[in-house]
């Protein structure tokens, strides 16, 4: 299998995790942060990465109240076995 190694730097948000704040979204300095229009299962409107502009640089990780909801990917990081990076 051949080794997967990020070109870009990368977020995610895990859903169930998310309260719906929007402090990371706020945060964000490239504004790469957005509500998705579906609600978690709790019935937040939760954040999520629009795919694109992400620099890597952690202020939605440490602006997030929610321990363990955003993930911040390195460039350079390589992923986990069935690790999903956005
Ligand atoms: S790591 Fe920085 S650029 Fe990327 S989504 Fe978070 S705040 Fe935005
Ligand atoms: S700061 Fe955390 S809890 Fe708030 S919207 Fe962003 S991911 Fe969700």
């Amino acid at each position: 299998m051949a080794t997967q190694v990020l070109t870009t730097p990368s977020v995610t948000v895990e859903p169930e995790l998310c309260k719906g704040c929007g402090l990371c979204i706020d945060a964000c300095p490239p504004d790469v942060l957005a509500f998705h229009k579906k609600f978690n299962s709790k019935g937040y409107h939760y954040a999520f990465y629009l795919g694109e502009g992400c620099t890597g640089c952690g202020v939605c990780f440490y602006a997030c109240p929610e321990p363990e909801a955003i993930v911040v990917y390195k460039k350079g990081y390589v992923p986990e076995a069935n690790e999903e990076v956005a």
